[in-house]
């Protein structure tokens, strides 16, 4: 006898006892963070981050605790980010932290490992061969039945947009490694745009900074802390964050230092970046159907993502394209939330899966 899925016995199932043998998930797979939802439940929020034996391949660590060896390994570890851009740079490492998250929701007490059915959400600009690359992943993951749907349609659905409507919605998702703009409309994406600017390079664009502005070297864990609490959009600020302790080395003297960070700084650390996501929504509203620049006239703009939150960003795409700006509910988790919802409703959403 088979044990999960279609084949497991209807009794099995009636039992109850056995209902994990199936299982539903709704992952999204982010450069920076992966998170699942499973019975309308986030049981998964963890940083996309992998760390192994370097010589025996074992998996040491997945999620926040890998996060906390990175950069900090030693000969014998390494940590690996899967994903770059939004895609699957790293197959294997990429499914074995799948594997590994997917074990976390069941907290060690999984005896059988479920059949699992999974909505998983890719970048609007993937490739075939991407796309492959992510359902085989899922599949190896353990996924029996994989459905597929794109990132901003999910980002939509999480922010509350009703996506069936003949109503146009710009929706811009800023990640780890990509922005990605879309013009969603009657359950589908009528104009998108995809760019390599996002959290990521804004913590680059800081580490770049401190090291040309104050010959301090920091690495990427303490740029994205600079960024989260004093990261900026605007070099003036209404309510503006404290200025923020950061150490590192100093690259002349090689010895450890600590200097006092100020937003404004930041601010023009990254403005050349967050010109590029500007101009990435000019260019899309530029695209749009006539009839759906009015909607989105009167919609505004929906932004979703981690880098959502950078202080100020809002206003400054406010300026920028005299169209008002809203920044989703906890945006880090909009995309989960469509994609869960999409999961719930699978009929409903059949649509706009891929
Ligand atoms: P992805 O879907 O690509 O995994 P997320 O939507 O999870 O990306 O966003 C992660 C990005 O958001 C990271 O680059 C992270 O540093 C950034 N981020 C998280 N919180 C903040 C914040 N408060 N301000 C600015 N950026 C943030
Ligand atoms: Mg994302």
């Amino acid at each position: 006898m088979k044990l999960g899925g279609a084949t497991t016995p209807f009794f099995w199932n009636t039992m109850g006892l056995f209902n994990f043998l199936t299982k539903d998930i709704a992952i999204d797979l982010g450069t920076a963070n992966t998170l699942i939802i499973h019975k309308d439940q986030v049981v998964v929020d963890e940083p996309s981050i992998i760390a192994l034996d370097r010589n025996t391949n074992k998996v040491l660590a997945v999620g926040r605790q890998a996060m906390m060896m990175h950069e900090k390994t030693n000969d014998n570890i390494k940590t690996i980010r899967p994903l770059k851009d939004g895609v699957i740079a790293d197959f294997t490492a990429a499914e074995l932290m799948m594997r590994g998250l997917i074990k976390m929701m069941d907290k060690g007490n999984s005896f059988f490992s479920p059949a699992l059915r999974m909505v998983i959400c890719i970048p609007s600009g993937i490739t075939e061969v991407e796309k492959r690359a992510v359902k085989d992943s899922a599949e190896h993951a353990g996924a029996r039945e994989v459905y597929m749907v794109h990132e901003p349609i999910a980002a939509a659905i999480g922010i509350g947009i009703d996506i069936e409507q003949p109503n146009g919605s710009l929706v811009v998702d800023i990640g780890g490694g990509t922005t990605e703009v879309a013009i969603i409309s009657l359950s589908g994406i009528v104009v998108e745009n995809s760019i390599r600017v996002a959290g990521d390079e804004f913590t680059r664009d800081i580490k770049d900074y401190l090291l040309r502005e104050h010959k301090l070297v920091i690495g990427e864990r303490s740029a994205e802390q600079i960024k989260i609490q004093v990261g900026s959009a605007l070099p003036e600020l209404e309510n503006p964050p404290a200025d923020f302790e950061i150490r590192g080395r100093d690259q002349m003297t090689g010895i450890p230092k600590e200097i006092l960070i100020n937003y404004s700084e930041i601010a023009y650390a990254l403005d050349s970046s967050i010109t590029k996501i500007e101009v990435a929504i000019m260019e899309t509203l530029q695209r749009a159907p006539a009839e759906l620049s009015g909607d989105i006239f009167h919609n505004g703009i929906h932004l979703a993502g981690g880098g959502a939150m950078l202080h100020g960003l809002d206003k400054r795409i406010e300026k920028k394209t005299q169209l008002k700006v809203h920044v989703a509910d906890d945006p880090l988790k909009a995309v989960i939330r469509g994609t869960g919802e999409i999961l719930k409703n699978l009929e409903k959403y059949r649509p706009v899966l891929i």
